[in-house]
């Protein structure tokens, strides 16, 4: 039986992705190669809703970060760190290694920053940069970014950093209409690769700490990529096979319109809140990210044992919580090349795993109601 992968990344391949994955190695110093990274190169801003341009590192996301950092800021600069979940404890972490002065903004896990939270901070100090998860995914929180783009935008010194790993091709965000500043993307989540390459763009008024940010920084210099990039290529070796297969993910967005992505990923957590309803669960977060849901369990449940008999007997693979959530939620992603059968699929081994579990209120009969209520939905919603 073949597992089933909803995480919140990694998520699972289309199989043509798969299928440009397992094509022979090309070198990246070739016309061939150029004219993949250039074809990438120039439609990697309409997914950022950029006029700038997108730069590409062969890292995870967490080095996305860092060369969001590293690029624009100086050791005692003031940074304002919003902090819901475990990204914002990561990126506040980072920029304390990098020597800044880092003020913690502490949002309540599964709440969303609000605008005064944040205003109240920016009329009583002068920040530098201020940090934001798009979507904390620790939580599934979706932050009000628009609206804390538009505070900020006022702030001629500040820069608006925003982690968009599990936002950008999820969740609407434009980087030049929410005026973001410095935004970083993934390639293990919405953009329905394997983990590798991190991408980047800065804002024009970012872009003027290029030249006197003080950061060390050697392989994340954006200003190497930026040479490179105008030659055609990228300064060190390039993620062939990755950027090969990114290609092919960007027209398939294009084919279809990035509204239409997103909306499939929307649809998702659409149907997954529906499912939770029926089966009288509820979701985490107050504001949940169409990315992907966090479910409370039951009261009293052994989460962790669940989660894992989950993967063990039904071949689900989901994600648990982490720290003051361990043991008491479960995360399912929503981005990637997932069907409508996956997701019945996890929520009927869910149920299942209730009765194995003789969790107070489940039958077989109640959970057989709701099965084929699931397949209603689907039906109509298809
Ligand atoms: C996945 C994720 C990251 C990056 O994690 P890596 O393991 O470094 O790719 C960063 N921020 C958020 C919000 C994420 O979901």
């Amino acid at each position: 039986m073949s597992q089933i992968l909803l995480t919140p990344g990694p998520v699972p391949l289309h199989p043509e992705v798969i299928r440009i994955l397992a094509q022979p190695m090309i070198h990246h110093r070739t016309p061939a190669f150029d004219e993949i990274l250039s074809s990438c190169l120039q439609k990697l801003p309409k997914i950022f809703g950029t006029r700038e341009k997108v730069f590409m590192h062969s890292s995870t996301g967490s080095g996305g970060m860092e060369s969001v950092l590293v690029n624009v800021l100086s050791p005692g600069d003031k940074v304002l760190a919003i902090v819901s979940g475990k990204f914002g404890e990561r990126w506040a972490e980072m920029a304390k290694t990098f020597g800044m002065q880092v003020d913690i903004l502490n949002v309540n896990w599964g709440e969303a920053v609000t605008e005064e939270q944040v205003q109240n901070r920016l009329l009583t100090h002068t920040y530098r940069a201020v940090l934001c998860q798009a979507c904390e995914t620790s939580t599934a929180v979706l932050h009000p970014i628009r609206e804390l783009g538009e505070l900020i935008a006022k702030l001629p010194e500040t820069l608006f950093l925003v982690d968009g790993i599990t936002a950008v091709g999820a969740a609407d965000l434009p980087m030049d209409l929410f005026h973001i500043d410095g935004l970083v993307a993934g390639s293990q989540k919405a953009l329905m690769l394997p983990t590798g390459l991190s991408f980047v763009s800065f804002s024009q008024k970012a872009q003027k700490y290029f030249a006197t940010a003080t950061c060390p920084r050697f392989y994340f210099d954006i200003r190497k990529e930026q040479k490179a990039n105008t030659g055609g290529e990228t300064f060190y070796s390039s993620n062939v096979l990755l950027v090969r297969a990114l290609d092919w993910v960007l027209n398939f967005i294009e084919q279809q319109g990035l509204k239409t992505f997103l909306n499939t990923v929307q649809r998702r957590s659409v149907m997954t809140h529906h499912f939770l309803s029926l089966a009288g669960l509820r979701s985490y977060s107050k504001n949940p990210s169409p990315s992907l849901t966090a479910i409370v369990l039951p009261e009293n449940s052994p989460g962790v044992e669940m989660r894992k008999h989950l993967e063990d007997k039904y071949s689900v693979v989901v994600m648990g919580g982490q720290d003051q959530l361990k043991g008491k939620i479960l995360r399912i992603g929503h981005m990637g090349y997932i069907q409508d059968s996956d997701m019945q699929s996890f929520f009927e081994a869910l149920m299942k795993t209730f009765l194995d579990f003789k969790i107070a209120g489940w039958t077989e009969d109640k959970m057989k109601t709701i099965v084929e209520q699931m397949r209603n939905w689907c039906q109509k919603n298809s």
